[in-house]
């Protein structure tokens, strides 16, 4: 049988003009390409753009397990059976800006805004300490009425009061003061999703008054600083080609975030993309598996994105490679008002039975729980 040789260390897996046709008429041969090239992902750390593109154009259900595979072999080898958790705040949902794709955007006079005070967020973080966490996620909306002074105080306070914690902002795009701040403050690290690392997508998703090149500022001085940087994208997006996907990999290849947070993407009822298609579960495993092999010591949520399109999907996401799971630590009585997307779980929940669910998930896939800050390694 004619195969196609399966050794490219260094170069392109095939030259897409010369190969592409007779790949196309060999069935199983697609299969045993995309085997290559999770197998070259795993040995070199990086494919070229038009090799990503193909396996994501051509990745089959085996392909993905096979990726998998060695993907929790890596997490596995580097963390253990042990899967970090994350207590998320989510303090307020109030935001000047308006992103197509989130619930919360400022055009979205359906919701019902918030905004909780220093001393409710001290509760939230007591209450997750009681009950095993010892990472606090703070997250908001871009709301200026808590500035970089006051989210500085506030996480001292936290320090203070739990120096064994470590506290992690999701609160938006600063300026590289208000950064430095809260860097000074105490905070260990900072997530910001890239979204797309299209500049021609980007514009599909944001209104004009938003930048792609402050974005991916941000986060090159969020890195710059010493945060433990986290970087992300919603799987299916409206607009993503594979083209999209590509240049993400590859910029998340580059910059070498600490954390990755990967989700399907999930259309919300009040916003401009009420009516696109979710993003895919399968593609988003996927995609979680070669964040995994690209950089084997990342930190990688099973997002609960992942556990609203499927209930599985964080137990499934661990299996794919991830190794953090972010539940939620918010009062209850605001938890539903903080809606990226619709219908997502864990909105009733207490602190409590969320912490011994996840707990319970993990050990049916003979995981367990770690009661620690969970920080980066090299
Ligand atoms: S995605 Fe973030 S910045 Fe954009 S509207 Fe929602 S909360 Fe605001």
């Amino acid at each position: 049988m004619d195969m196609p040789s399966l050794v490219f260390k260094g170069q392109s897996i095939f030259s897409r003009k010369e190969r592409l046709p007779f790949l196309l008429q060999k069935n199983g041969v697609k299969s045993m390409e995309c085997k290559a090239l999770i197998d070259k992902l795993n040995a070199e750390k990086t494919l070229k753009k038009d090799e990503w593109i193909y396996l994501f154009e051509n990745y089959t259900e085996d392909d993905r397990a096979y990726a998998a595979g060695i993907a929790q072999k890596l997490s596995i080898d580097k963390y253990g059976k042990r899967i970090f958790i994350r207590g998320i705040v989510e303090f307020s949902n109030i935001c000047k800006n308006d992103c197509y794709y989130c619930g919360i955007r400022r055009s979205n006079s359906c919701a019902q805004r918030y905004r909780l005070n220093e001393e409710d967020i001290m509760d939230c973080c007591a209450e997750g300490y009681e009950t095993g966490y010892r990472t606090f996620v703070l997250q908001s909306g871009e709301d200026g009425a808590w500035g970089a002074e006051r989210l500085a105080k506030l996480v001292c306070q936290i320090k203070e009061k739990y120096p064994d914690c470590a506290v992690t902002l999701s609160v938006g795009e600063l300026e590289y003061d208000e950064y430095k701040l809260l860097k000074q403050a105490g905070a260990d690290r900072y997530l910001l999703r890239h979204e797309t690392a299209n500049r021609e997508h980007y514009q599909k998703l944001h209104p004009g008054e938003m930048s792609f090149d402050h974005r991916m500022n941000c986060l090159r001085q969020l890195k710059e600083l010493g945060f433990q940087t986290g970087a992300g994208i919603m799987v299916g997006s409206p607009f993503q080609t594979s083209e999209c996907l590509a240049d993400d990999m590859i910029f998340l290849g580059e910059f070498k975030p600490h954390m990755i947070g990967i989700g399907p993407f999930l259309p919300h009822k009040d916003t401009p993309f009420r009516d696109e298609p979710k993003g895919s579960y399968e593609l988003t495993l996927f995609l979680l598996s070669l964040c995994r092999i690209m950089l084997p010591n990342v930190l990688l949520p099973a997002t609960t994105a992942l556990g609203t399109i499927n209930p599985r999907g964080r137990e499934e996401g661990v299996l794919a490679g991830a190794n953090v799971i972010m539940p939620n630590l918010s009062p209850t009585a605001v938890r539903k008002k903080y809606m990226l997307y619709d219908n997502k779980i864990c909105t009733e929940d207490s602190t409590a039975d969320c912490r011994y669910c996840l707990q319970a998930r993990m050990k049916s896939i003979g995981y367990e729980v770690s009661i620690t800050r969970g920080d980066y390694s090299e």
